[in-house]
């Protein structure tokens, strides 16, 4: 049987109803990555052996009667930059290559008690920084709705095995739309939790401030009960937010009379491509239809928003990765003969030019002279940003627009010039500056048969008014279908 192409959700029912043990769900996902891997190459490690292992442990905990956990035998795979004890954690850079973890990040940790079993990892562009994946130093990804197309990032590995049917669900992190772009681009739902909401623990850091781990799932219902198991506090993590985690798939089915979506000025301009625009607009049109009332809206800093973004995270990124040295981690230079050739030499081979890029930039942001002008500022606006949303969510209960200006590209096409790259991310980085949730959902497929997604941007912890939204647009729409993979 073809478990693969089923929901968590419908996965978790047929396990309870004893119609399929994990094992077989575990066999059907494993024998699928088998025969789709070479069109998409999304993971960077399969652990098929543990992978068994851990469904034979669920199925003898039902056997024995006991609660084997709310994703009993739901097969999960995770973003490389995730530490594991299992496999590797590289975070596809060659300064990682080897590194093995010693212990579990938290959503790893929950996704076990929970009963998930663990696939293996996923490609990302090196350390999260990119917006195709092409910036990983394993492998391209390709996007399963089109083999020359990218899948987005920085999490395409975990967005393009979701879309493929190789996994029920994913996990990714988003420092500036890393879930949510990479989900719009291979038709997946994509949630990036309230700052805080999800542990960082485990998390190889990136920009600390933005960070956040969140589930890429195949519907609304899948990424509820994803969430319920991995948010909550964590003393592990000292900006892990202490506040109640509610049952995210109780509030789903809720009515649309009365919330009032936002549709920001700032989002529906000539940078937006024709078709995402129209499918963007059909879905909340839809959703006036149903009773919520539709309000423009208008976030006046949207436009510092990258410049804003690429001072803070790249600030960020300079003091998180100065631990990567060649001293204690990974890749060390055979051939320094001295201890300062050995920083330059394991660094410069080490880290690909994209975070030798970022690293340079945030140095040079943070230095004596430039930090005023550069840094401070831009946490400055990042304040104007945030106040921007305050306003607009005294008006409405939700923000609505699109996830990315452009469906997926093509290889190539925007690696010559970094700034039209980090202009794909225009859309989703104020949610980052602004620690806010965001949810990015398919709304339908262009003219060439690629997903448009729909970005949905909530108050701090409010994601169940976003699921909620996000889960009526899904019924209003209905699904986008499968990608041409066979
Ligand atoms: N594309 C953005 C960047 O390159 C966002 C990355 C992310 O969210 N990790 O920084």
């Amino acid at each position: 049987m073809a478990w693969y192409g089923k929901t968590a959700h419908e996965l978790i029912e047929a396990v309870s109803q004893r119609q399929a043990s994990a094992v077989e769900i575990a066999e059907s996902y494993l024998g699928r990555i088998e025969a789709v891997e070479p069109r998409v190459d999304a993971f960077t490690q399969v652990w098929r052996d543990s992978a068994l292992e851990q469904a034979a442990r669920v199925d003898a905990r039902i056997a024995r009667g006991e609660n084997a956990g709310p994703l009993a035998g739901v097969p999960v795979a995770l973003k490389e930059l995730l530490c594991t004890v299992e496999g590797e954690t590289t975070c596809a850079s060659r300064i990682l290559a080897g590194f093995r973890s010693p212990y579990d990040a938290t959503a790893v940790q929950r996704l076990k008690a929970a009963g998930a079993v663990l696939l293996g990892k996923l490609n990302m562009d090196e350390f999260a920084m990119g917006s195709s994946t092409e910036n990983s130093a394993i492998k391209l990804t390709r996007n399963p709705w089109n083999p020359e197309c990218v899948p987005g990032g920085s999490s395409g590995g975990s967005a393009a095995a979701v879309a493929a049917d190789e996994c029920a669900f994913s996990l990714g992190s988003d420092t500036g739309g890393s879930i949510r772009q990479p989900a719009a681009l291979c038709g997946c739902v994509g949630m990036k939790p309230t700052y805080g909401r999800v542990s960082r623990f485990g998390l190889v850091a990136f920009a600390s401030s933005l960070d956040q781990i969140g589930p890429l799932t195949k519907d609304v219902r899948d990424c509820a009960l994803a969430l319920n198991v991995l948010c909550g506090h964590d003393p592990m993590d000292s900006t892990s937010a202490d506040v109640p985690v509610p049952d995210f798939t109780r509030g789903l089915d809720g009515d649309m009379r009365g919330v009032r979506v936002g549709l920001p000025r700032e989002f529906f301009t000539d940078a937006l491509s024709g078709e995402v625009r129209e499918h963007v607009e059909a879905t909340v049109k839809a959703l006036e239809a149903r009773g919520a009332e539709l309000r423009e809206v208008s976030l006046p800093h949207s436009e510092y928003a990258v410049a804003t973004y690429y001072i803070v995270c790249t600030a960020e990124a300079s003091a998180n990765l100065a631990r990567f040295d060649g001293v204690r981690y990974g890749f060390r230079h055979p051939e320094a003969k001295t201890m300062l050739d050995m920083y330059v030499m394991s660094k410069t081979g080490g880290f690909g030019p994209e975070v030798q890029r970022r690293i340079l930039l945030g140095t040079y942001v943070l230095s004596s002279g430039y930090y005023d002008a550069y840094y401070l500022k831009a946490q400055q606006v990042r304040t104007l940003i945030k106040r921007d949303f305050d306003r607009a969510f005294e008006q409405v209960d939700v923000i609505a627009g699109p996830t990315s200006p452009t469906p997926a590209f093509r290889f190539g096409e925007k690696t010559a010039d970094p700034l039209t790259m980090y202009l794909s991310d225009i859309y989703t980085i104020s949610c980052n500056l602004a620690a806010l949730p965001g949810l990015s959902l398919p709304c339908g497929l262009t003219a060439s048969g690629l997903p448009v997604g729909l970005q949905l941007l909530g108050r701090p912890f409010d994601e169940e008014m976003l699921l909620r939204v996000a889960h009526c647009c899904e019924q209003l729409r209905g699904g986008i279908g499968k990608p041409p993979l066979a």
